[in-house]
This record gives structure tokens, C-alpha cells and sequence, in this order.
């Protein structure tokens, strides 16, 4: 999968067999630095303006009219997949269209060097027919249909970073749900950076159930979740449960980072027919904040404190993206807090934490022998599972080494604190700067070093064995030395107030 933040498709079907995944970060930054914007580099003057007229009921085809201003540049492209549905790529000419002219898979036209005007359609049930339904491609949902703008943007090529606006237009009260920055009050109109579109927020048009939730936000506002239930299918859950097992989740991650960790997030729950769980999510947040988890429809309300997928989504908006780097830490800090998110809450017991880290850890550990580090290697189990054992060995040896007054979780909610949320970009050494900061220790900076760079294992056993964690079965030791961590990491608190709990 293209986009940084999650992509569990497959996972989701290896984890049904119950296993988990994912973990985390550090970094020192400055506030200004925190994006990844180019450092003190005058911005490119120029913009680029959409005008976009949503689907007419009955039909899945959008027309888009862009004005790219100061392209410097005369290739128009988009996603490969997208390429044979648009039609009909017009540039305007005085009072008329002409068209462009394409080779391969772009467009080009000279006059988008300074200032130009294009206009096309892209037929969105075509491309997800020809994607197979891919939710990172387009997904027709009854007479619905989902995708990510990126998959109907086209664009300049190459970008440079301007400024980017989007209008939406829709006919006779066509419904249509975005994720993308709201520009103003009038939820039509939306503004990004145009290298936000490397992940362009999901989009939902045509029918939809929609309903608002609160969560606890920066005092003295209320972070807001907008609920997207996509196409007119009907779940086991009815729509009030559906929005009582979001909230819930929601509220998951504000003890951990201490609100709900972006201001606005758009969530879009789509149909699996005939499952019975969540069957895949995924995030995608540079141009605003965006979620989209794939329900069963046969999934009940009591079965949803054993759903890991949402949780794992909500924890990726509280930590930033990285670019072409460090997966393996995104996914493996979200495999790591997923678990202790439920834990902490009750929804799972420290045994089963536990065992879940104990059975799938050693998944993350690369082939024996091999000498390539987290940074090197790109499989699932090393992204996920390779990368939660990296947090979880931190977490430890962070609290280890501060005697119980740090944690990874004041990483954490140091890196949100400075902005780092999931519509950043940061860089992996941002995050491991901030990290020893925060603790006053090396030991995201060392072990970044050992076992990201250099490919050193990472003794899960001992490690296990440390805490107290024993066989499947039996009852944790807590006669062994770093007991009281392994309870700090599940309980989430400083370990002397779990000692002094009767
Ligand atoms: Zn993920």
C-alpha cells in the first residue's frame, strides 16, 4: 500500500487468526520544524483550484475543472489506476476547449507552464471495477462510492508545494462526505498543501448516514468526529450502536495522549457482507484527517471491545507521518498501543496483552542470520510486528532506566503536544530526538542505532522473561525484577500508584 498510515488489508485476514501488530516514535524538533516542509526555502509562488461537481443520483461520473497557476510545468498527471477513466481533458482556449493532448499516462499542455485552465470526467465506477474495489482505489458501495481525491485530482507534474483548494459542488443535494481540510464554515470547500496529495483524504459521494460525534479536544474545544456510514447497506449494529462503539474507541486514546488527538477526523464505515468483524481500516490524514474501517455487517454490538482494527486507526491520528521512511515505526507503534489502548480500558486483560506480544513479537524478527535492520526490511510481520517489539522493548527500557517517571507514552504525548499528529510529516529522526528529550535518556537514539540501523536482535525472551511474563496458562511472576513495568505498561500509570492500589 502507497500511503504511510496504516493498510491492514491483508493483516486484517492474517490477524483474524488473532495477532497484532505495530509501534512508535520520538523526536526533538522544533515546533517549526515539525513538518516537512522545505527548510528555509522560499515557497514556489502559485496554486492549484479544483472545482469539482459531484455524481448525479444514478451515475458515478465527477467533472473537474482545475486552474493550476504558476505550474512551471506543462506534464498533467494522476494515479496510474485513474489514467484510462478520465475523459474528455480540455484545456480552455479564449472562450473555447481544446483538447490535450496525452501521452502515456499524462497530459500535456504548454500553457500550464504559467496558467491554465483544464476541465475532464472521471468515471469512479469504472475505476473501481477495474481496481477490483480497492478502498485505496475507488469502492462502489451500493450506489455509493468511495476513494481517496488523490485517486481524481490530476495534477502538475512534478508538484511543487502550493497551495491547493477544492470546491464541491453537488446537483440537487447529491451527498458527499470528505476528509479534506475544511476551508470554511461551508463544508464545500476544503484547502490542503498540494504534497498533501500523496495521500489525498478518503471521499465519500452519493448515499450516506451521517451523524457528529464529540470527543474531548484541546480546552476548551471539542475535537469532532463526522461518521460517514457509506451506501444505504444495513449492519447487525444499528447506527445508534455503531456511534457508541466509535465514541467509545475514540475515547480510548484521550488518556494516553490527554484529548482525541486531531481536531477533526471524518470516519467512513463501509460494508463487509457476510463478516462478522472488522475486516480492514485505514487512515489517510496529509490533506486532513480520514478514516475508513470495513464492518461486517453480521458484526454485533458486543463483539466490538474485541475489535482491534479501530483502535489501531484512531492511535495512528496521534502521531505523525513519516515519508518514504519509517513504517516500521508507525505500524509498530499502533501494533504495540492498540492492545494496552484496550487494556487500559478494560476491554483486555494484561494475560492476554501479554500473550498476544509474546506469541506475535517474534513474527517481527527477520530472517535468522540476516544482518538488516527495521530500516532495511519491508514485510509485513517486520513493519508491524518487528516494529512493535521495537516500542515495546523501548517502553521497558525507558521506564527501566527512569525508575518509572518516563514512559514511551510521554513521547507520545510529547510529539502531539509539538503538532506531531497524523497530518504531519516528521521524520523518524525528529521522532528519536524528541524522544530522548522527553526522557532524559539514549535509548531511542541507541536503540534506533542497534536495531534499526545495524540489525541487532532484540532478545524478546529475556525481555519477557524480565517482566514476568510466563507460559501461556500460568499466572504472571511478579517476583521478577521488572514486574512492576509490566504492570506500568498495562495500567498506564506511574508504577507506584499501581503499587499502592489495594
Ligand atoms: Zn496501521
Amino acid at each position: 500500500m502507497s500511503a504511510m498510515q496504516c493498510g491492514l488489508r491483508a493483516w486484517a485476514r492474517v490477524r483474524t487468526g488473532r495477532i497484532a501488530r505495530r509501534a512508535a516514535l520520538p523526536l526533538l524538533v522544533l515546533a517549526t520544524s515539525a513538518c516537512y516542509r522545505p527548510a528555509n526555502e522560499a515557497r514556489p509562488h502559485g496554486s492549484w483550484a479544483y472545482a469539482v461537481e459531484a455524481p448525479k443520483a444514478g451515475s458515478r461520473v465527477l467533472t473537474v475543472e482545475a486552474t493550476f497557476d504558476g505550474a512551471r510545468t506543462e506534464r498533467l498527471g494522476i494515479p496510474r489506476d485513474s489514467v484510462p477513466w478520465i475523459r474528455g481533458m480540455k484545456v480552455r482556449a479564449g472562450d473555447a476547449w481544446r483538447t490535450v493532448e496525452r501521452r502515456g499516462n499524462e497530459w500535456f499542455e504548454r500553457s500550464c507552464n504559467w496558467r491554465c485552465t483544464v476541465s475532464y470526467e472521471i468515471d469512479l465506477g469504472e475505476l473501481a471495477n477495474s481496481c477490483g474495489d480497492e478502498v485505496d482505489c475507488a469502492r462502489r458501495i451500493g450506489d455509493a462510492t468511495l476513494s481517496p481525491a488523490l485517486a481524481w485530482l490530476v495534477h502538475p507534474v512534478p508538484r511543487t508545494d502550493v497551495p491547493v483548494t477544492v470546491r464541491v459542488h453537488a446537483p440537487d443535494g447529491a451527498a458527499f462526505a470528505t476528509g479534506m481540510h475544511p476551508a470554511d464554515q461551508s463544508n464545500r470547500s476544503f484547502a490542503f498543501r498540494s504534497f498533501d496529495l500523496d495521500e489525498g483524504s478518503f471521499t465519500a459521494f452519493g448515499p450516506m448516514r451521517r451523524f457528529t460525534i464529540d470527543a474531548p479536544g484541546r480546552p476548551p474545544a471539542s475535537a469532532r468526529i463526522d461518521v460517514a456510514v457509506v451506501g444505504d447497506a444495513r449492519y447487525a449494529m444499528p447506527d445508534a450502536a455503531i456511534r457508541s462503539w466509535i465514541e467509545e474507541a475514540a475515547n480510548l486514546t484521550v488518556p494516553l495522549f490527554g484529548r482525541f488527538p486531531v481536531d477533526r477526523a471524518t470516519l467512513f464505515v463501509v460494508p463487509a457482507k457476510g463478516e462478522d468483524e472488522v475486516v480492514f481500516g485505514k487512515v489517510l490524514s496529509l490533506a486532513g484527517a480520514s478514516v475508513v474501517v470495513v464492518v461486517g455487517d453480521k458484526m454485533e454490538a458486543s463483539a466490538r471491545h474485541k475489535d482491534w482494527v479501530l483502535v489501531h486507526e484512531l492511535f495512528h491520528l496521534g502521531f505523525p507521518t513519516f515519508r518514504g521512511e519509517g513504517r516500521w515505526l508507525g505500524e509498530g507503534l499502533a501494533t504495540y498501543y492498540e492492545p494496552l489502548l484496550r487494556a487500559r480500558a478494560g476491554w483486555a486483560t494484561e494475560a492476554e496483552v501479554f500473550r498476544q506480544f509474546a506469541r506475535n513479537m517474534p513474527r517481527g524478527q527477520g530472517p535468522r542470520g540476516s544482518s538488516a535492520g527495521l530500516s532495511a526490511r519491508d514485510d509485513l510481520d517486520t513493519i508491524y510486528w518487528g516494529g512493535a517489539l521495537f516500542c515495546f522493548a523501548a517502553d521497558v527500557r525507558i521506564r527501566e532506566e527512569t525508575r518509572g517517571k518516563k514512559s514511551l507514552d510521554d513521547v507520545l504525548r510529547a510529539s502531539l503536544e509539538r503538532g506531531g499528529d497524523a497530518t504531519r510529516v516528521w521524520t523518524v529522526r525528529d521522532v528519536v530526538s524528541l524522544g530522548d528529550a522527553v526522557t532524559g535518556t539514549t535509548v531511542l537514539s541507541e536503540m534506533y542505532e542497534r536495531h534499526a540501523a545495524r540489525g541487532e536482535r532484540i532478545d524478546l525472551e529475556s525481555l519477557l522473561a524480565s517482566l514476568g511474563v510466563v507460559q501461556e496458562g500460568r499466572e504472571a511472576d511478579d517476583s521478577r525484577p521488572l514486574a512492576w513495568v509490566r504492570r506500568g505498561i498495562v495500567h498506564g500509570v506511574h508504577p507506584d500508584a499501581v503499587a499502592r492500589r489495594p
